[in-house]
């Protein structure tokens, strides 16, 4: 509470009391810390990256290191690296700003389920062939009223994370159902699922891991190439559908994310 003090006087001066407001500024001190954090955590996302860049442009400009060596090769194509990931960390952060102001309107139109989950499964066959991952699609298909490509991105990135976080030789389904069988979800929504045998999330990461940037390991970032703004996006687009996104894991096991849909 912000608190506004006042002496009140009388005709002699004398003090003969206060006066004090008090504004509720929960809200706003809020508002304030988170949007420190976001400063902080951007700018931080952004240096590191940066310093690459400018580190291995500076060696190769001053000469330091021949353009045309090994060296200076892989100077540039770290560079080249760095700068893809620069662009996608603004692009997510437009993405989730766009999103949570309300400017990106969803564009809702009747849809067959198998549609998406047959895009989607064509879309990854190949990474996921490279990387000796079996991809497992079950879906009955449904006629659901959603915004397909806001949906197909959802999709596209729990895929993406199932397959960077899995080993080679296991199995990843992707899975439509009725949402009967979801927590909490009824006859009239949709379940769509994505189960890996990956590494798995740790209990006390479970819970967090929908927030901007967060992810299990700080080395994520660096190692795998997200930004941890992916599974922001996704719920972002989930609760607008009014849906619900959630995750089950077992450290070591496997990752299952789910999410519903309203039929209509
Ligand atoms: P990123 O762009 O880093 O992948 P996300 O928001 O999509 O951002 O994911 C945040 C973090 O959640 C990841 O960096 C990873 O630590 C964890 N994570 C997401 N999906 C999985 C998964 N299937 N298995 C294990 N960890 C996961």
């Amino acid at each position: 509470i912000a608190w506004n003090n006042t002496v009140l006087r009388n005709g002699q001066n004398n003090i003969i009391g206060t006066m004090s407001i008090g504004e509720d500024i929960t809200e706003r001190f809020a508002m304030d810390r988170m949007k420190g954090e976001f400063i902080s955590v951007v700018s931080h996302e952004l240096r590191t990256p940066l310093t690459a860049i400018h580190g291995g442009i500076k060696l190769l400009a001053k000469g330091l290191v021949p353009v045309g060596s090994e060296q200076g090769k892989q100077l540039l194509q770290l560079a080249a690296e760095h700068s893809q990931r620069l662009v996608r960390l603004v692009n997510d952060i437009l993405e989730l700003e766009r999103l949570e102001s309300g400017t990106s309107w969803l564009k809702k139109q009747p849809l067959n389920t198998q549609t998406l989950t047959g895009q989607v499964i064509d879309l990854f066959q190949l990474t996921a062939k490279q990387a000796g991952i079996n991809l497992k699609v079950f879906d009955p298909g449904f006629e659901i009223m959603a915004d397909g490509d806001r949906i197909h991105q959802v999709l596209t990135n729990l895929m993406d994370n199932a397959i960077k976080f899995s080993p080679a030789d296991s199995t990843i389904w992707l899975t439509v159902e009725s949402g009967e069988s979801a927590p909490g979800g009824d006859k009239n929504t949709v379940l769509f699922t994505v189960r890996d045998q990956g590494r798995g999330i740790p209990p006390e990461k479970c819970a967090k891991i929908f927030e901007r940037f967060i992810q299990v390991d700080s080395s994520d970032s660096r190692e795998k190439g997200g930004t941890g703004l992916g599974l922001t996006i996704c719920q972002n687009i989930v609760e607008q559908h009014g849906g619900f996104i959630g995750v089950k894991s077992t450290l070591g096991k496997g990752s299952c994310f789910y999410f519903t849909l309203p039929i209509n």
